[in-house]
């Protein structure tokens, strides 16, 4: 399996170099990953997805290597931890931001790294300039401490079990988690997060250890009156490969319910073709479309962020070209906790300084959340208050 990943520059330049790919657009694809939030690690099998005839405006190629010259300066209200997990963590990867719903990161590993990941605070080694915080207990000590959250929190009712890519874990790390949560009667739906599904998805394939447990699980759990599903992300319909829809299609005959999560991001899939396109792909795969997010606020991910109205406008043009239960939902997970709201739940926008204010009653009473578009959406004199001024609390004077 390693020698299918490459993991180091030589190993991508040999790599590029076998594409034939022109020695300009090679160094700005290794001077960018000296700029990435992630460290290096991309299978050959989404390499081989890229288009290395038209390089530059590959949406694959944007989301595992971009260039350094792609990249643009943080918005100043951004964050490295845009939704402040860490503040609603429990204890060691355990995130309860939602009254009925837990998160648990399993693992700070994936089998590939997405260069706007909202996790790039925890997911992937150290880099350059970025130092990660990692899971600080062991493995089993975290399921034990899952288990007991669950059993003092009988409310909870849902639990996503994420990362990192929960695929990159063994198959046993997956098999001591389900077994661990089986016989807790309070669950009604458990999820599985990976895009392994895009990265590597050889492994999903019928009679594969990790097909064959996911398998036995899925009926195990509906026995119980529990519905295991698989929580997947392809932002693009190039993701898709015929490899992976032989997996989704055998998951979904043996009964395993597969809905898909999608980032908008800027020139990757950030028109109504691209999101057409992707929902009719994953329609035929027998994917649910389920979320499509407004890109996070998270620090050095800039160039991958539309304004927020770029995601309501073609949300606005796909209403009404699918069934209705096909239509994913546009969602914006707020900064600092806020949580996720419909696109169109805004309370008020400020056009001057592009934010949108949002309440959340899930997760608080009073409090007021905000999302910021883009610097390059506002107009100069504007983009230069956000600079001088660097946070949203002087440019309100709210202090
Ligand atoms: C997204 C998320 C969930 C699951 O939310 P759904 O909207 O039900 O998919 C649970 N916990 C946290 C912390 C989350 O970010
Ligand atoms: S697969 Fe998910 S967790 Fe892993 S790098 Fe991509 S966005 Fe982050």
């Amino acid at each position: 399996m390693n020698k299918d990943v490459i993991k180091t520059v030589d190993q991508l330049k040999v790599y590029l170099n076998t594409m034939k790919v022109d020695s300009d657009l090679k160094s700005d694809i290794i001077e960018g990953l000296a700029q990435n939030s992630m460290s290096l690690t991309i299978t050959h099998h989404v390499l081989n997805l890229i288009d290395w005839n038209n390089p530059s405006t590959d949406p694959i190629r944007k989301q595992f290597l971009p260039l350094h010259s792609e990249y643009l300066p943080s918005h100043p209200q951004s964050r490295i931890d845009s939704l402040s997990e860490k503040k609603q963590e429990v204890s060691s990867g355990l995130i309860h931001r939602y009254p009925n719903k837990l998160l648990f990161l399993s693992t700070n590993y994936c089998p590939t790294y997405c260069a706007f990941c909202t996790r790039s605070y925890t997911v992937s080694n150290d880099t350059e300039f970025l130092k990660k915080s990692k899971l600080e207990e062991a493995f089993k000590t975290r399921v034990n401490n899952l288990v007991k959250y669950l059993k003092s929190n009988p409310n909870i009712s849902d639990i996503v079990i994420s990362g990192g890519d929960i695929a990159s874990a063994s198959t046993s790390m997956i098999d001591i988690i389900l077994s661990a949560i089986i016989n807790i009667q309070t669950l009604k739906t458990v999820r599985l997060a990976t895009r392994t599904l895009l990265f590597n998805p050889d492994i999903f394939l019928p009679k594969t250890q990790l097909f064959e447990l996911i398998t036995k699980y899925s009926s195990r759990f509906k026995s119980q009156g529990i519905e295991l599903s698989i929580q997947c992300h392809f932002n693009h319909a190039n993701e898709i490969s015929t490899t992976s829809q032989e997996a989704t299609n055998s998951l979904f005959n043996s009964g395993v319910k597969i809905r898909n999560q999608t980032v908008l991001l800027n020139g990757v899939n950030s028109s109504h073709e691209a999101q057409k396109e992707l929902i009719h792909k994953l329609i035929s795969s027998n994917i649910e479309p389920y979320y499509v997010y407004q890109m996070d606020m998270v620090t050095n991910a800039e160039h991958f962020r539309t304004s927020l109205k770029t995601c309501i406008d073609i949300s606005k043009s796909l209403t009404g070209l699918f069934p209705g239960f096909h239509l994913p939902r546009f969602i914006v997970d707020l900064p600092f906790g806020g949580g996720k709201r419909s696109v169109y739940e805004y309370d008020f926008y400020d056009d001057k300084y592009g934010v949108y204010w949002f309440r959340s009653p899930a997760i608080s009473d009073d409090k007021i959340y905000f999302y910021c578009d883009p610097l390059k959406y506002l107009n100069a004199h504007i983009q230069e208050q956000w600079i001088r001024k660097k946070s949203i609390s002087a440019i309100y004077n709210l202090d």
